[in-house]
């Protein structure tokens, strides 16, 4: 009995530390590396990347407490597990910035899943704990093409996003590129 009970016990610390490395304790979506490592095995199926970034975080935090702050990642969180199909990887990747990985979707859907995503945000985040804190985020899309890799994925992603900010923010962008037409394979002409 007492080795059925260790083993167990040893079991029960595995599952939790498997769960540690794998899912965001604030948010309960995947970590980081957990998220990144899988989109990196499923690249080969194709599909969109989102950069869902938070706008002006740092003055949300500054106006209302870390607290709300807290609050409205997990609120980020939980919009995007329901914008988006049960196919959806989704991971925090960074401290208010989180992504999503849609395997097989076409860039026919971009607007689709970027429009839901962006507005159930909004609509989840326009009053956190109470305060009128209005949360908006910004979104980079990207378009895993032939020979993409995660790094190019990323890259391009997040200069969407990059553009998305500069541009005023609550908005998406997707840009189109083909890493195939800008390096031409010579051997192939
Ligand atoms: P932008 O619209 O350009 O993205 O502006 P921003 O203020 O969102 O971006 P910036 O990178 O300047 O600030 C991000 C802030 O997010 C700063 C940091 O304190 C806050 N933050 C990061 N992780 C957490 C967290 O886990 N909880 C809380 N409450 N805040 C966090
Ligand atoms: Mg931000
Ligand atoms: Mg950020």
């Amino acid at each position: 009995y007492i080795a059925l009970r260790l083993m167990q016990m040893t079991q029960n610390g595995v599952d939790k530390l498997e769960n540690f490395v794998k899912f965001d304790s604030l948010t309960g979506v995947l970590t980081r590396h957990y998220f990144l490592e899988s989109v990196r095995v499923r690249i080969g199926e194709g599909g969109l990347l989102f950069l869902v970034d938070a706008d002006h975080f740092k003055a949300i935090n500054d106006t209302y407490g870390h607290d709300v702050g807290d609050e409205a990642l997990r609120v980020i969180g939980a919009a995007l597990n329901m914008a988006t199909p049960e196919t959806a990887l989704i991971g925090r990747i960074g401290g208010e910035e989180f992504a999503v990985f849609l395997p097989a979707v076409s860039t026919s859907d971009v607007t689709r899943h970027a429009e839901a995503i962006k507005q159930l945000i909004a609509s989840r985040g326009e009053t956190v704990g109470e305060h009128a804190v209005g949360l908006t985020v910004s979104i980079g899309v990207a378009e895993i093409g032939k020979g993409s890799t995660l790094t190019i994925l990323m890259k391009e992603a997040d200069e969407n996003l990059y553009v998305a900010k500069r541009s005023g923010r609550n908005r998406y962008v997707f840009s189109r590129s083909d890493p195939g037409l800008k390096k031409p394979d010579l051997k192939a002409v």
